[in-house]
């Protein structure tokens, strides 16, 4: 089985004490918690926040790839960086683990394909195009609808991901985002990491007629693992709890002094809080894969954990370790090892292929 997960938060915590190669107590992602759960490729996203300006986030982003080459190349026994589905099967046959580069939020590019272009160069193979905000190319699910879907610039920004066969991954866009690409590109786009608003109502998750028509176009929704976006009852939880500001207050303290052990520390005490608290797991994330393979289909559902990028991960599923447990799950649910190994990676696979050759 080929398992790859399409979003993990990853990067933005190597800039800080973190070590690819030890198995933190925090981390939701090292290289032995990816052995231990038998994954095969990892996708780490360079996330710029949009309190950032331009010229702040591009550096950000940079160094964060430095990073992420950085670690990766400190430990040739166990990872290597790959580029493509053709790498990362390589890479598997040589008993390492793959690390692919994505982007969340388009930030960091700014108003100039150029730089796009230089970040493609570099090794990135997907582009969020937004986060939680309206930015330079489209309007966000958390937005004010800036440009009423994609901006001419974002229109620009998807022609030249095709070209250059980059996915365009539609995860926090807006509804009107969301169509606007499906229109705009010449190759199927992906959500990388996206729940399901008939079980979830999250701004951010995808509706039954977006799964469907993402699926007509031949791309694939990638479930989040996140219980914000799992439930309902535990974003309810979450707001009573008064914990989510402590959180934010945490993660900004953090971005502004990567370095500092007592940011570190506070971070971790806040994540401990929040895991007291009940939420959903491994159950809810396989009902809402479920529901996307009963509405879009087998073919075009498979995982984007969103894993060291939320701030308290699923019950039972506490780092990408635990991952086996979705795929057991599935197992008991009546799902074939043929139907899984789709799930587990071979969708996005395909879809990646596509793009690629396109
Ligand atoms: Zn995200």
């Amino acid at each position: 089985m080929f398992i790859l997960d399409s979003h993990c938060d990853t990067p933005s915590q190597l800039i800080r004490l973190r070590k690819l190669d030890k198995d933190g107590s925090h981390s939701h992602v090292d290289f032995p918690k990816l052995r231990r759960g038998g994954v095969d490729a990892v996708f780490f996203a360079l996330f710029t926040p949009n309190t950032m300006v331009a010229d702040a986030a591009t550096r950000y982003a940079l160094q964060m790839l430095e990073a992420v080459y950085e670690s990766v190349g400190e430990n040739p026994d166990m990872a290597a960086m790959a580029f493509s589905p053709d790498d990362a099967f390589r890479n598997k046959e040589d008993g390492l683990i793959s690390v692919f580069l994505g982007m969340e939020n388009g930030l960091p590019i700014q108003h100039d394909l150029s730089l796009l272009r230089l970040f493609h160069r570099m090794g990135v193979r997907y582009m969020t195009l937004c986060h939680n905000g309206d930015n330079e190319i489209c309007d966000s699910a958390a937005g004010n609808a800036r440009w009423g879907g994609l901006s001419g610039f974002g229109r620009e920004v998807v022609a030249e991901m095709n070209r250059l066969g980059m996915l365009v991954d539609i995860a926090h866009a807006s509804d009107k985002t969301f169509y606007d690409c499906l229109e705009t590109s010449s190759v199927p786009i992906v959500s990388t990491h996206s729940c399901c608003r008939a079980l979830a109502s999250h701004r951010r998750n995808l509706s039954d007629p977006m799964l469907r028509a993402l699926a007509d176009k031949g791309g694939v929704v990638q479930v989040n693992f996140y219980p914000l976006f799992l439930s309902d009852s535990f974003a309810h939880t979450l707001a009573q709890s008064g914990l989510e500001e402590e959180a934010d207050r945490a993660e900004a303290a953090f971005i502004a002094s990567p370095s500092d052990p007592d940011a570190v520390r506070a971070w971790e005490k806040t994540q401990d809080k929040l895991k007291a608290l009940p939420r959903p797991g491994v159950k809810e994330i396989v009902d809402h894969i479920d529901h996307a393979v009963n509405v879009a289909g087998i073919d075009h559902v498979g995982i984007g954990s969103d894993f060291d990028g939320i701030n308290v991960p699923p019950l039972g599923l506490e780092d990408i370790s635990m991952i086996g447990r979705l795929f057991d799950q599935m197992t008991i649910r009546g799902y074939s090892d043929d139907q899984i190994e789709k799930v587990a990676g071979l969708n996005f696979i395909r879809v990646f292929n596509e793009a690629l050759r396109a």
